[in-house]
């Protein structure tokens, strides 16, 4: 995803819709037509108003209803993400993130 697609991300919740905050873990640049764009990866997103965490995976923003993230596929890739930056990932979301952290999968 591009870093200026933030400005206009806002928080999919219906009662909360805040403005989100943006942590990049891995980026790269993208050369078009001579002016450089930043390209990102990999990044934790958090909306400061709920408290709740979405991660961008592959360029690709996460932003799915809790119950969504809670099940199969997505909560195993959800959890690969938090278990790849974890060392980054800030550990109040680690221990008692919102759908869910690392350490409430056991
Ligand atoms: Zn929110």
């Amino acid at each position: 995803m591009k870093r200026w697609l933030m400005d206009i991300l806002a928080c999919p919740r219906s009662d909360c819709r805040n403005k989100l905050r943006l942590e990049v873990y891995r980026s790269h640049n993208v050369e078009v037509e001579g002016s450089s764009s930043e390209e990102i990866d990999e990044a934790l997103i958090t909306c400061p108003k709920c408290g709740r965490w979405y991660p961008v995976i592959d360029g690709i923003a996460c932003m799915l209803p809790d119950d969504l993230r809670m099940q199969g596929r997505q909560k195993s890739e959800e959890t690969a993400f938090l278990e790849r930056w974890k060392d980054r990932v800030p550990v109040d979301i680690l221990k008692k993130g919102i759908p869910f952290g690392l350490t409430s999968q056991t």
